[in-house]
């Protein structure tokens, strides 16, 4: 089957005998939770049929004059397609978790503004495997082993031995303790001063961190396949993500350098796809506006107030965002459609039980680097995203 822990979307894990093999801890951690604090079908806290539940989440969504859709980066592409249809149909907002994790990358890839490839063709081919601002050992601990740093490859019959790791970090991470021999890890006070560093390197000047930059360069320019990962800590560093991706392309004038996001939600960049075939644009979508704006991010529209119903899938925000902004979702009609009782499921208006994309239920999922993913689940369940969103759908 294949795990949906995280965005690796791993399709070597079996279930053998009710023990999970293959799976990484994050994994395991998944499937040997699976059947605990299972969400139930409430209205008021009240327990009801499944029915009743999706009949007063229509009208809790048709009878808004402001309602708000957020989640789904755990859940299929086709799942996906139809909340994108209720947004549509209800002229509503809809986001994900992108809008404040990598969304900007999967964007300057969806719009080819920098070069991006498989990680079929990373294992195969990269001599340089960088990451930056990127920890995979606690994000998606498979990351290394099953496609970037360690196995072995067409062109890389060494495996690591064969390859040249950068590390970019403010710390010491597990993943920059690993650069010792073919490896340089670059500790950086700010991400921004590296990125002019490379930019004046580029330009034949010195910079900041121009011996670890000269060394980068020099290794990137062995190969014609290297590879850059990059993480939160690189969307939280640099003050303008703009001038990372012209430095990317500035670097693919000397070198071939593909980036590729390294690890997020399951089906993250699935969600930034659907609703980018769509729209044009990724995340943070008014359908009233028919435009995205920073403006219409899930946790902006509730620090002003702006809405006044959401439907949540696959998301707990009451755990997730801060409680200042979160704690306003008590103030508003929520629905939410989840396989575990979460803390937002506690408070919500409605809660529509669900089963767990890729363990319970079949479906596409799209993977960090875009290649899609078909999920063979241990048990095929009938109350699934899809068929609860089709259902909300049909009522409204
Ligand atoms: S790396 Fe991610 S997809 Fe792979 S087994 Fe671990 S949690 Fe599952």
């Amino acid at each position: 089957m294949i795990c949906t822990g995280c965005s690796c979307l791993c399709d070597d894990v079996e279930i053998r005998d009710g023990k999970i093999l293959n799976a990484c801890y994050r994994g395991y951690k998944v499937y040997s939770k699976l059947s605990e604090n299972r969400a139930r079908a409430l209205v008021d806290r009240r327990e009801v049929s499944v029915d009743d539940a999706i009949e007063k989440a229509v009208e809790i969504l048709g009878q808004a004059k402001n309602p708000a859709l957020y989640g789904f980066d755990t859940t299929t592409v086709e799942a996906q397609e139809v909340a994108v249809k209720i947004a549509e149909k209800l002229n509503a907002f809809i986001d994900d978790n992108s809008s404040f994790c990598l969304g900007e990358v999967v964007e300057a890839i969806l719009k080819k503004d920098v070069p991006s490839t498989t990680l079929e063709d990373v294992r195969d081919q990269a001599y340089v495997i960088f990451y930056w601002g990127a920890n995979p050992y606690s994000s998606a601990p498979r990351h290394m082993s099953k496609f970037t740093y360690y196995p072995r490859g067409m062109k890389r019959l060494k495996g690591y031995e064969d390859r040249f790791l950068v590390v970019v970090d403010v710390r010491r991470s597990e993943t920059a303790k690993l650069a010792k021999k073919n490896a340089i890890f670059i500790k950086v006070e700010s991400d921004d001063e590296l990125v002019e560093s490379f930019n004046l390197a580029l330009e034949g000047k010195a910079g900041k961190y121009a011996k670890e930059v000269g060394t980068v360069i020099t290794e990137l320019k062995r190969s014609d396949f290297n590879a850059m990962f990059v993480g939160l800590g690189l969307k939280y560093g640099v003050r303008n993500l703009d001038g990372f991706f012209e430095m990317i392309r500035k670097i693919n004038r000397v070198a071939k350098l593909y980036l590729i996001p390294s690890a997020f939600h399951s089906n993250m960049r699935g969600f930034n796809e659907v609703l980018f075939e769509k729209t044009g644009s990724i995340n943070k979508f008014s359908f009233k506006e028919q435009r995205s704006d920073k403006l219409f991010a899930f946790t902006e529209l509730l620090k002003r107030d702006e809405i006044d119903a959401v439907l949540l899938l696959g998301t707990d925000p009451l755990s997730s965002i801060p409680f200042e902004i979160s704690k306003k979702i008590m103030r508003i009609k929520t629905v939410v459609v989840d396989p575990k009782m979460s803390l937002t499921a506690k408070i919500a208006k409605v809660v529509v039980p669900s089963a767990f994309s890729g363990f319970e239920s079949s479906g596409t999922m799209v993977r960090s680097d875009g290649v899609r993913k078909r999920l063979e689940p241990i048990e095929e369940k009938e109350v699934n995203d899809l068929w609860i969103l089709k259902k909300i759908s049909e009522g409204l």
